[in-house]
């Protein structure tokens, strides 16, 4: 559901008089803010939830305690390799998503790349549990990396939401500069966002309002257009 829509005073009039105490989050990203909104709007406990198509559905969830997602990794084993150098990334850092199936049922996947970048927890999770927890941070097409850190829609999402500007987005990146679409009226707070974005992509920001619907986002869609490669 566009942002636009799901965020309306009447859509969150009626989520407020609903029953549901639990949402379960899927198909994408889910940044802090977002889930943080949500849960304010539908005063609920928001799960997020990770799976794809190749393997079977649902292939990692989060516990109670919500930090990352667990995975059966007798069933799946899961490398994260760097999209440049090929070579597995070391403790904990994001890379890609490499599959492969462990179990005999179906059609078996060996080392799929998926174009997911991921990371990684190892450690044994507070809930107790010794499964590892993976973190979904975005789509190969869907990110920059400069000055060796990677940038996901989910920070520039956060900083957006944080600062009250609630709607659809999309960032247009070239050598020369940013620009962040916004359908938003709002246009108070713009020099913090600016500064906040500005830091974020090292680049110089400019922010752009468009009416809700504007951008006619799709929830399958990109939020970032690059125009530039971000690794020279
Ligand atoms: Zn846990």
């Amino acid at each position: 559901m566009a942002s636009s829509v799901a965020y309306s005073p009447e859509w969150v009039k009626s989520a407020r008089q609903s029953k549901v105490n639990t949402l379960l989050m899927g198909g994408g990203f889910l940044s802090k803010e977002r889930r943080k909104l949500l849960e304010n709007v539908w005063d609920a406990t928001c799960y997020n939830l990770f799976g794809m198509s190749e393997m079977f559905g649902p292939i990692a969830a989060e516990c109670t305690f919500r930090d990352g997602m667990h995975y059966r990794n007798d069933y799946l084993f899961i490398e994260v390799i760097d999209p440049v150098t090929h070579k597995p990334t070391q403790n904990g850092e994001i890379g890609i998503a490499v599959y492969s199936s462990l179990w005999q049922k179906g059609f078996p996947l060996l080392r799929y790349w998926s174009d997911d970048f991921i990371s990684i927890n190892m450690e044994t999770c507070k809930c107790g549990s010794s499964l590892p927890r993976l973190y979904f941070h975005g789509k190969m097409a869907d990110h920059i990396y400069s000055q060796g850190v990677y940038v996901f829609p989910e920070h520039v999402e956060n900083i957006l939401f944080e600062n009250g500007f609630i709607g659809d987005y999309k960032v247009k990146i070239s050598n020369e500069k940013v620009e962040v679409l916004i359908e938003s009226s709002k246009t108070n707070n713009t020099d913090t966002i600016v500064v906040q974005l500005t830091k974020l992509l090292s680049k110089r920001v400019e922010v752009i309002f468009l009416p809700y619907g504007a951008l006619n986002y799709s929830s399958f869609g990109n939020r970032f257009e690059i125009t530039q490669d971000w690794r020279k």
